[in-house]
This record gives structure tokens, C-alpha cells and sequence, in this order.
């Protein structure tokens, strides 16, 4: 079915997610990093960006928060682009796990079949697998530069993030060097592990995550900046393992109950991406038990069912 949404349709819908869920209280900021305890559990924002670049603005969506796990994505995309689509799916995996997302349990039933990089071990994976290999820097700068084309602006890293989590991370420690263990690691253990703590601990507004998702929905192409970002191949690629593994092992409910694919990071950040039509994102500290942000959960919900949108009802949907 054809359907026409117009602009201010999407406008009025996501105006009122952001006032029905403003007070809530539910959930608790992500407490296992020092830094993200001490955020502002009120802080909440929201953005969509549409294919024409026009971009939707609601609260503290201007607000740099620690990207966390949605910056697996962003990195998935560059191992992605260095390696193309076959070989990721050979050297780290495309499935689910079905486990929390810094699962050991994960990595040792599937000691020899690797499962995504948008989990902490197929994450320092894909790091580990960043080019060139063997050099930190370089590595960093890729890492840093492919954000900055996907977001439409460079993230920041916020430093106490990044030292708040390099003092407390011996869990992803024991998974850098249990993934050495079974040949998945494509670098030096350590020197892989900081590139994902430095990712993670990247700042980032839902204005440029929105921005990010709309480039995914866009097939590579930056709707922001105008930029061919990625080749177009790859945007299902990419979209398919969000919808399979975003919300780890709440991911099946989040599909059933939203509609469209996205990715969590206990930073409070998810990222929606609906192809071809916007990319979506919320901001709200507050966690749920899987360390999934409890508001922006909340108000992309709304948002997708009050418009109708849904990446599984064949609607191909024309805004204007
Ligand atoms: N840096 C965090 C960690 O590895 C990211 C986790 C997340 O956002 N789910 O524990």
C-alpha cells in the first residue's frame, strides 16, 4: 500500500511523545560506569531526520551523551566498507545471541561461530579488525572519521567517560582476551579493547544519531551533507543486523511492539532506522533491565504505532 505522511503529521506525533513521557520515572541510569550515574536522569530528547535532510527537534536533543553500544553500529559500518559484506559475516557473524550484551556465556557456545558485531564481543572484534591494522591512531582516526561522515559532524569524546569506563571494564577485558582464545581477534587484544572503550565513550547529540540513522535509511547517502557515505549494498546489510540483536536479548519484544529496527547503548541513546523514509532517535539516562533506555523505548514506540509505520507492513510510505 502507498501512504503519504505529511511533515507535520510527524511534527505533531512526536510532540506528543515527548510531553506524554517527559515525567516519567521508570528505570535507573546504567550504574556499573561511574560517569553515566551521574547524569541528569531528566534529561530526554528526541530527533528524526527525514530523507530530505529536514530534521524534527524535541527537549535536550542537542545534549552529548556517551554513544556506548549504538557506536557498534557506526563501526560495523566501517569494517563493512574496509571488508565488504562477506567477509564480516565470516570473520565476526550476523545472528543473535539472545544473551545481555557483554555475555561471556555468549561467546563460549559459540566458540567457533562468531555472532555480531553490535555485541561487546563481535564489537571489539570488528575493532580489532579496523584498518590498518597494528596501528592505534590510524585505526582511531578511521574509526572517528567514519562517524563524523555518518553523523554529518565529528563526536566528541568525553574524556571522564572514557577514564570512568578504562578503570571499570574487567568484564570486556575478560572478553578481549577469551575472544584471543578462539582466533577471533584480528589485532592486539588491548590495543582493541581501548578502541572500543574510546568509541563508546564518544559524545554525540540524537540530532547527529538521527542523522546517522537517516543515512542508513538512505541507503548511504548522507541526506545531512549530501555525501555517498557507504555503498548502497550495505544499508540492508547493516539494517538487518540491528533488527536482529538491537536490544540484545529484548529484541524480539521490541520489533513485535515498535516496528522498526534500532540499537540501544546504556548511554540512554537508541537509534532508529525506517528505510527509506527517517532515521529517529531518543535520549533518556534511565535504563530498563536490559540496559535499554526506558523513555526513548517509550516514545519511538508512539511515535512509529501512532504514524502506522512499520517496517513489516509493506506500507511504502512518501513524506511531504
Ligand atoms: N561500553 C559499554 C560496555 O561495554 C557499552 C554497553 C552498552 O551500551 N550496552 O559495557
Amino acid at each position: 500500500m502507498e501512504r503519504t505522511i505529511t511533515t507535520q503529521q510527524i511534527k505533531d506525533v512526536a510532540q506528543e511523545a515527548y510531553h506524554l513521557y517527559k515525567d516519567n520515572t521508570d528505570g535507573k541510569n546504567a550504574d556499573y560506569i561511574p560517569y553515566l550515574a551521574n547524569i541528569d536522569p531528566k534529561l530526554f530528547g528526541i530527533s528524526i531526520c527525514l530523507m530530505s535532510g529536514e530534521i524534527i527537534q524535541l527537549g535536550d536533543s542537542q545534549y552529548r551523551f556517551g554513544i556506548e553500544s549504538v557506536s557498534k553500529v557506526l563501526t560495523a559500518i566501517l569494517v563493512l566498507r574496509q571488508y565488504g559484506a562477506p567477509k564480516v559475516l565470516e570473520m565476526i557473524g550476523a545472528d543473535a545471541t539472545g544473551l545481555p550484551f557483554n555475555s561471556i556465556m555468549a561467546i563460549l557456545l559459540e566458540n567457533d561461530h562468531p555472532s555480531t558485531p553490535l555485541v561487546n564481543a563481535g564489537a571489539i572484534s570488528a575493532n580489532s579488525m579496523v584498518q590498518p591494522v597494528g596501528n592505534s591512531d590510524a585505526k582511531w582516526k578511521a574509526i572517528v572519521d567514519n562517524m563524523t561522515e555518518l553523523c554529518g559532524s565529528t563526536p566528541q569524546l568525553i574524556d571522564e567517560l572514557y577514564q570512568s569506563e578504562s578503570a571499570t571494564n574487567f568484564n570486556n577485558r575478560s572478553i578481549a582476551w577469551l575472544l584471543k582464545n578462539y582466533n577471533r581477534i584480528y589485532d592486539d587484544p588491548d590495543m582493541s579493547l581501548d578502541l572500543y572503550t574510546r568509541q563508546c565513550s564518544m559524545g554525540i547529540t540524537a540530532e547527529q544519531l538521527s542523522i546517522c540513522g537517516a543515512t542508513i535509511a538512505n541507503e548511504g547517502l548522507n541526506p545531512n551533507t549530501g555525501k555517498q557515505v557507504f555503498d548502497k549494498s550495505l544499508s540492508p546489510k547493516i539494517t538487518s543486523m540491528i533488527a536482529t540483536v538491537g536490544f540484545y536479548q529484548h529484541t524480539g519484544d521490541w520489533l513485535y511492539t515498535s516496528g522498526i529496527p534500532a540499537k540501544t547503548g546504556v548511554g540512554g541513546g537508541v537509534m532508529g532506522v525506517m528505510p527509506g523514509v527517517m532515521g529517529i532517535a531518543a535520549f533518556a539516562p534511565p535504563l530498563d533491565d536490559a540496559g535499554n533506555s526506558v523513555k526513548a523505548q517509550l516514545a519511538i514506540q508512539y511515535i512509529m504505532n501512532k504514524l502506522g509505520m512499520n517496517v513489516f507492513n509493506g506500507h511504502r510510505i512518501h513524506v511531504q
